[in-house]
C-alpha cells in the first residue's frame, strides 16, 4: 500500500494550531505524524476513528432520519439552546448562529467557562496584543501568568516563545527571560528564570501593585518585605525591573487568571498593567486559548451578532448577558427545553448539575468521535473531523485565521453540511 506524506498540516487540538505537521497516510488512515506533541499526535492518529453510530432515540438511523428528528425537536422547542463549536470550523459556526436566530434560541460557546472573562475584559479596556510570529521573532521577555503550556500547549515553548529561535532572538532560550506566575510549581515554572508562587485569588491585588510600581506611584503602607499575594514586594520589584528593561515583552495568560476570583477584573487589571509598561517599552498580552477554535467561536459570534458569547435571540434580536444567557446558568435554571450540541462534549466539561439538566431535555449532538454526551443524547449525528476529513477555517490564539485541509476521506458529512440540512428543515417546518 502506498504511503502519502502530507506536509504543513494543521494540528487541531489546542489554540496554538501548529501548522507544520507532517502526516503519513496509508489506506485512508494516518499511520505516523511528525513535528507534533504527544496530545496532538494522539488526536492526529485517532481523531477520525471511533465514530459514533447515527442514532435517533437509541435506534440506528439514516442521516435523513437524524436530520428530520433534529429539526422536529428544535422546531417544537420554546427555548432551545445552540451550544459548543470549539472544535469545528468557522463556516459551521456561522450556520449555527443562523440556526439559533431562526429558532429564537440561546447561543453560547465553550469560552463561557474558560477565556470568556478575558473576552469581556477586552471589550472594556481593549487589548495591546501581537501575533505568535512577533513573539517568536522579537520577545526577549515572556511571562506566563496562570498558564502551564508544558502540559496544555506543549509546543508553545519550542515553536513560538521560550525556546523558539527568531529574527531578533537567534539564540532562542538564551535570548529571553522567562517568568511564571502561578499558584503552584508546574513543569513550566521549572524552566523559569523567575517563579512567583502566589496565593490563589490574589491576582487582582498583584496586578494593581505592579501597576503602581511600573508607574512609580508611592506605596506608603508596603515595605520591601511586605507580602503581596504571598510574595515579598522586593521580588515584585524584580519583575517590574524586567518589564522596564526588556525590548519586547509578552504576557501569556491562562485560565488560572480568567477563572480565579476576580475573573474579568483580573484580566482588565493585567491589560492595564501591560498598557502602563508601554510607557517604558513594548509589552503585549495574549490569552492562551485552549480548544483549537474556541477563539474562532468568539470571532464568528461577534461578526454575526455583535457579541462573543452568552447570547439570546428569544426577543428576535441578539441580546448579550453573561451569567444570564451562559450555558451553565441557562441549564441550571431549567431555561432550556432542547439543545443542539456541536463539536464539544458537555457531559465531560460542564458541572454535574448542568449535565443532569441536559439529560432531562431532548439533546442533539454532532460529534466526530464517541464521547460521554453521545452515550445518551437523543439524536447522535457522526461527522467528519475538522482538519482531518473536513476543510475549513480555525482562528489561532493570536487571532490569525488558519486554513485547514481535508486529508482523509470520510463516509460522514462535515458539521457545516449537517447544520445546513437541519437549518433547511427547520425553515420548512416554520413555513408550514
Ligand atoms: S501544541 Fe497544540 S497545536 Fe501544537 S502540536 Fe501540540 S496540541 Fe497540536
Amino acid at each position: 500500500m502506498t504511503v502519502t506524506v502530507h506536509k504543513d498540516v494543521v494540528c487541531t487540538f489546542c489554540g496554538a494550531l501548529c501548522d507544520d505537521l507532517e502526516m503519513h497516510v496509508e489506506d485512508n488512515r494516518v499511520i505516523d505524524v511528525k513535528n507534533v506533541c504527544g496530545i496532538g499526535r494522539s488526536k492526529a492518529l485517532h481523531g477520525d476513528n471511533d465514530k459514533p453510530e447515527c442514532r435517533v432515540r437509541g435506534q440506528q438511523a439514516t442521516l435523513e432520519q437524524a436530520y428530520d428528528a433534529a429539526a422536529e425537536i428544535l422546531s417544537r422547542a420554546k427555548s432551545p439552546l445552540v451550544y459548543g463549536f470549539s472544535s469545528t470550523v468557522a463556516e459551521a459556526n456561522r450556520v449555527g448562529v443562523e440556526l439559533a436566530e431562526i429558532l429564537r434560541g440561546g447561543l453560547d460557546n465553550c469560552s463561557s467557562y474558560c477565556h470568556g472573562p478575558g473576552v469581556l475584559a477586552r471589550q472594556h479596556v481593549g487589548l495591546p496584543t501581537c501575533t505568535l510570529g512577533e513573539a517568536k521573532n522579537r520577545a526577549d521577555l515572556v511571562v506566563f501568568w496562570g498558564a502551564n503550556p508544558m502540559e496544555s500547549h506543549m509546543r508553545h515553548f519550542s515553536r513560538y516563545s521560550v525556546q523558539a529561535k527568531g529574527m531578533y532572538t537567534p539564540l532562542g532560550r538564551k535570548d529571553r527571560k522567562m517568568v511564571v506566575v502561578d499558584v503552584r510549581p508546574t513543569p513550566s515554572s521549572k524552566n523559569a528564570d523567575l517563579f512567583f508562587q502566589v496565593i490563589p485569588g490574589s491576582d487582582y491585588e498583584i496586578a494593581t501593585v505592579l501597576r503602581a510600581l511600573v508607574c512609580e506611584l508611592p506605596l506608603p503602607t508596603l515595605a520591601d518585605d511586605s507580602l503581596v499575594g504571598g510574595v515579598p514586594l522586593s521580588k515584585w520589584k524584580e519583575l517590574v525591573a524586567l518589564f522596564k528593561a526588556c525590548k519586547y515583552g509578552v504576557v501569556f495568560f491562562g485560565i488560572g487568571l480568567t477563572q480565579s476570583q476576580g475573573k474579568d477584573l483580573n484580566i482588565e487589571q493585567l491589560i492595564r498593567l501591560v498598557g502602563d509598561c508601554n510607557r517604558h517599552t513594548r509589552v503585549y498580552a495574549m490569552p492562551m486559548r485552549g480548544h483549537a477554535n474556541v477563539n474562532g467561536n468568539n470571532q464568528v459570534f461577534v461578526w454575526q451578532t455583535g457579541y462573543p458569547l452568552a447570547i439570546s435571540f428569544n426577543r428576535g434580536y441578539p441580546r448579550f448577558n453573561p451569567g444570564e444567557f451562559s450555558v451553565i446558568d441557562m441549564l441550571n435554571r431549567g431555561d432550556v427545553d432542547a439543545a443542539l450540541i456541536v463539536a464539544t462534549d458537555p457531559a465531560a466539561h460542564l458541572p454535574h448539575t448542568a449535565v443532569e439538566a441536559l439529560k432531562k431535555i431532548p439533546t442533539i449532538v454532532l460529534d466526530p468521535v464517541n464521547s460521554l454526551t453521545t452515550a445518551w443524547a437523543d439524536v447522535v449525528i457522526p461527522v467528519a473531523t475538522s482538519g482531518l476529513s473536513a476543510a475549513g477555517t480555525y482562528y489561532r490564539m493570536d487571532n490569525v485565521p488558519i486554513r485547514l485541509r481535508k486529508i482523509l476521506d470520510c463516509e460522514w458529512p462535515a458539521d457545516l453540511e449537517v447544520l445546513q440540512n437541519i437549518k433547511e428543515r427547520v425553515l420548512d417546518a416554520k413555513d408550514h
